[in-house]
């Protein structure tokens, strides 16, 4: 098998992100507005979602045309039962090298450990203020900070990678940029601030509302000198930027004012097993539908390999050259980001 299968641009696969839930226990205005996803909203039924044996054939399909990445992520990951067991059996799939989760960390106290000895490598925990009253705010059902930091500290003693995503918006936690570098600095955790993105239909984006990594830099910068940093590794998606007094860094996923589009590695696999080559596609590719009509492995791998050839998604690099925005695109609850 090749393992250096590249798409029309060049770009080789090397990170499959796998929403295992569309539910979430939060309803950020910019992902899940609890005007929409209200008490009557229809979330996927659980049949309708992939068992755990369908993901575990697609992850050995995958890790056999060049994906070393797995990334756990919803909706709210931690809401589907059994969670460790399903990473379990990533860890035993050769040629996966690293298995991380992205997490409101609400309920990271409890499995922490457990997930830690099941495999996982590494967490990304999504907190955007620090200040409880913002936070309650921006997380739309009025959490306290408290359970996140308790989640944090659980991911620490449990020996997890850590790193602290906060989405910034204008209007709704700018103000939180200079105290969440503060805190995290003290903590030495990679702080990572992702600019506002016009995923999904219902967050009413507009790039008013974003607050760019230029300006989210030079605010630190002010306060707490920075000196960039190089990528770790190509298709990092944040640009690294070190305290200049050696005190860790932070990170900026700056995809609306910087596209990082000719280095994206990532497919997306949603919760009832539709494969979408990139976050803000408007249709992806049945797995569910073949895996649950026998397809055979050999007919699945060429199947794959065919959609990761023919694919040329560039969507943030063709708006950042002014083209037109896409009337409907996928939620990103729905997806996982
Ligand atoms: N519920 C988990 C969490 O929040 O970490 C995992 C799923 S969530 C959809 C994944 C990431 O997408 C989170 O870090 C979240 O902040 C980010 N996200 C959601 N909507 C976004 C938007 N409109 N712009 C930028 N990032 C967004
Ligand atoms: Fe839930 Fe994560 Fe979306 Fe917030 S960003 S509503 S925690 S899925
Ligand atoms: Fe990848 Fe699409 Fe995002 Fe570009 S817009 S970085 S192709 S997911």
């Amino acid at each position: 098998m090749d393992s250096r299968i590249i798409d029309r641009l060049g770009r080789p696969i090397k990170d499959l992100r796998i929403s295992v839930i569309d539910k979430c226990n939060f309803r950020c205005s910019y992902c899940m507005p609890a005007e929409i996803f209200g008490p009557d909203y229809l979330f996927m039924p659980e049949k309708e979602r992939l068992s755990f044996d369908e993901i575990i054939r697609l992850v050995h399909i995958f890790a056999q045309f060049g994906v070393e990445k797995i990334r756990l992520t919803g909706g709210e990951p931690l809401l589907r039962k059994d969670l460790d067991v399903l990473i379990r059996r990533i860890r035993e799939i050769d040629g996966i090298k690293d298995i991380a989760l992205t997490t409101n960390a609400v309920m990271l106290v409890k499995q922490a450990e457990k997930l830690k000895a099941s495999g996982l490598d590494r967490v990304n925990i999504s907190l955007d203020a620090i200040e409880d009253e913002v936070f309650k705010k921006t997380n739309g059902r009025g959490v306290h900070t408290d359970p996140v930091l308790r989640g944090i500290e659980a991911a620490r003693k449990a020996g997890l990678g850590i790193k602290i995503n906060m989405v910034v918006k204008k209007g709704m936690n700018e103000d939180q940029i200079l105290p969440m570098a503060r805190y995290f600095k003290k903590t030495a955790d990679n702080l990572r601030f992702i600019e506002f993105m016009e995923v999904g239909n219902h967050n009413g984006w507009n790039m008013d509302a974003v607050v760019s990594k230029k300006a989210i830099v030079d605010a630190i910068h002010e306060e707490m000198p920075l000196i960039p940093a190089e990528a770790n590794y190509y298709g990092e998606v944040a640009s690294r930027y070190q305290y200049e007094d050696g005190a860790g860094e932070i990170g900026i996923i700056s995809s609306v004012t910087e596209a990082f589009c000719s280095s994206c590695t990532r497919a997306r696999l949603s919760a009832d097993g539709q494969l979408y080559t990139c976050l803000f596609a408007d249709s992806g590719y049945d797995l569910r539908g073949r895996l649950r009509e026998d397809w055979s492995d050999e007919d699945l791998t060429d199947y794959l390999m065919a959609v990761w050839e023919g694919r040329a998604d560039q969507y943030s690099a063709d708006r950042a050259r002014g083209k037109p925005m896409k009337e409907r695109k996928i939620e990103m609850s729905y997806i996982g980001g």
